[in-house]
C-alpha cells in the first residue's frame, strides 16, 4: 500500500554520527510525483493547491477552523504578535528557544521575564502576577517539549487582569490536555514545521486563532495585507508558504504515524533507563496529557557534571543540544533575574531522539552517560 520511508544513504563512510534529530523524509518518489504537479500547474506559491490542502489538514487535526499556515515559526509569533493587538509589556518565560523572545522585541513589545517552574519547565504562574504593570497587555509561554504549561492557572490570571494569552505550541504539535488539542487554550498559539521539529514542512509554521476577527487579520497579514488586487487591509508581512513546502507538509500528513509511533518507542526507551536513576531529572509533565515524545531532556546534578557528559558523547560522535541556554533572561535586551531558570538553563541537555533512531544507537548513548555519572 504505502512505500517505505526514503532511508538515507551514509556516504561519508565515517562512523556515523549522531544529532539530537534527524528530519523525517518520506518516500523521495512521491514527493517528486508532487512537484511534477506543481510544474504542471505553474503555480508555485501565493495561496496554491497544496497549500491549501495542508491547511485543510492541520484544521482538522488541530480541530479548528481557524488555523493559518505560513513560512516558518518565528513569522508566525510576530502575525500573532501583531494581529492580536499586542504592544507594551508581554510577560514571557526565559526557557525557551530565543524566538519567543527576539519576536516580541522585533514587535516593539517589552519581555518581561517571569521565572519557570523548576519541574516543568514552564512559566511559573505563582511568578507572573508580581510581574504585572499598568502596561503589561499580554502574556506569551512556552509548551517547553511539548509539555503542557498550567493552562489553567495561567488562564485565570489572564482573565482576571484582562491580558491577552498566547503559546508558543512550537513543540506542542499533536499534544493534547485533558482532551483538547494543546493548541486551542489560550487566546492563540503557534506551530513551527522547521525541519528539526517533530513534524516539518521543511520550514513553516502555523498561527492557531479562536476568534474569526483574529483569524482575518492573520490572512490579510501572511499576504502584505492584500484584499484582492488593489486594496489593502492594514499592514502585512510577507508569511506566505510556497507550494513546495505545503507539498512536504501534506506528504508528511500521511506519514504520521511513522513519525510518531517509532518516537514513542524511543522515547519509552530512554525514559525506562533513566526514570528511577537518582543521578539525572526528567521533566515533569502534567496528568491528562497526551504527549508527542518530541524532545528527551536531561536534568544534571550541576554544569560540570552535563559538560562532562557532553563531551564524552561528542567523543563518540553523539551531539546533543543544550535546549536552552543561556537562559533568555540573560540576552542582551533583557534585564531580570529567574534564578530557577539560569540554574536549569546551566544543567540540561537534550538527548538525540527521531523517528529513525536504532535502539543500538540509543543503548550506546544511555551507557555512555551512566559510565560518566558513575
Ligand atoms: C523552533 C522554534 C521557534 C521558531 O520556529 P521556526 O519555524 O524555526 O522559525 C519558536 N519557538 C520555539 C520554542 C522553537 O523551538
Amino acid at each position: 500500500m504505502q512505500s517505505t520511508p526514503h532511508k538515507q544513504v551514509d556516504v561519508s563512510h565515517e562512523e556515523e554520527r549522531l544529532f539530537v534529530t534527524q528530519s523525517f523524509l518520506p518516500p523521495l518518489e512521491e514527493y517528486q510525483a508532487m512537484v511534477a504537479q506543481i510544474w504542471e500547474s505553474g503555480r508555485l506559491t501565493n495561496n496554491g493547491p497544496f497549500l491549501k490542502q495542508f491547511e485543510a489538514s492541520l484544521r482538522a487535526f488541530c480541530s479548528n477552523e481557524l488555523v493559518n499556515a505560513v513560512n516558518n515559526g518565528t513569522i508566525a509569533l510576530q502575525i500573532m504578535i501583531e494581529a492580536l493587538g499586542v504592544e507594551g509589556e508581554v510577560i514571557t518565560t526565559p526557557f525557551s528557544y530565543v524566538a519567543t523572545s527576539s519576536s516580541l522585541k522585533w514587535q516593539n513589545c517589552q519581555p518581561v521575564f517571569a521565572d519557570i517552574d523548576p519541574n516543568t519547565y514552564n512559566l511559573d504562574p505563582a511568578k507572573i502576577e508580581s510581574c504585572i504593570t499598568e502596561n503589561t497587555t499580554a502574556i506569551l509561554a512556552t509548551h517547553v517539549f511539548g509539555s503542557p504549561c498550567d493552562v489553567e492557572a495561567i488562564g485565570a490570571i489572564a482573565e482576571k487582569h484582562g491580558l491577552i494569552l498566547m503559546y508558543d505550541a512550537a513543540h506542542a504539535f499533536g499534544v493534547s490536555y485533558k482532551g483538547r488539542p494543546l493548541v486551542n487554550y489560550g487566546h492563540a498559539s503557534i506551530l513551527s514545521f522547521h525541519a528539526t521539529k517533530l513534524f516539518h514542512s521543511i520550514e513553516g509554521g502555523a498561527i492557531i486563532t479562536n476568534k474569526k476577527e483574529h483569524f482575518d487579520r492573520c490572512v490579510y497579514m501572511r499576504n502584505f495585507g492584500h484584499h484582492g488586487e488593489e486594496a489593502f487591509q492594514g499592514k502585512g508581512i510577507n508569511g506566505k508558504l510556497s507550494e513546495f513546502h505545503a507539498a512536504m507538509g501534506v506528504l508528511n500528513f500521511k506519514y504520521l504515524d511513522q513519525i510518531m509511533l517509532p518516537r514513542k518507542q524511543a522515547w519509552l526507551f530512554y525514559y525506562d533507563s533513566f526514570n528511577e536513576d537518582s543521578r539525572v531529572k526528567l521533566q515533569h509533565v502534567l496528568d491528562d496529557t497526551v504527549q508527542n515524545h518530541s524532545y528527551f531532556s536531561l536534568l544534571f546534578d550541576n554544569e560540570s557534571q552535563m559538560l562532562k557528559v557532553r563531551e564524552a558523547l561528542h567523543k563518540e560522535n553523539v551531539f546533543p543540544r543544550r535546549y536552552f541556554y543561556p537562559s533568555l533572561n540573560t540576552l542582551p535586551y533583557a534585564n531580570a533575574s529567574c534564578p530557577v531558570a539560569e540554574d536549569i538553563a546551566s544543567r540540561i541537555l537534550c538527548i538525540p531522539i527521531h523517528s529513525s533512531i536504532e535502539l543500538e544507537s540509543q543503548e550506546k548513548v544511555v551507557s555512555i552517560i551512566r559510565r560518566e555519572l558513575s
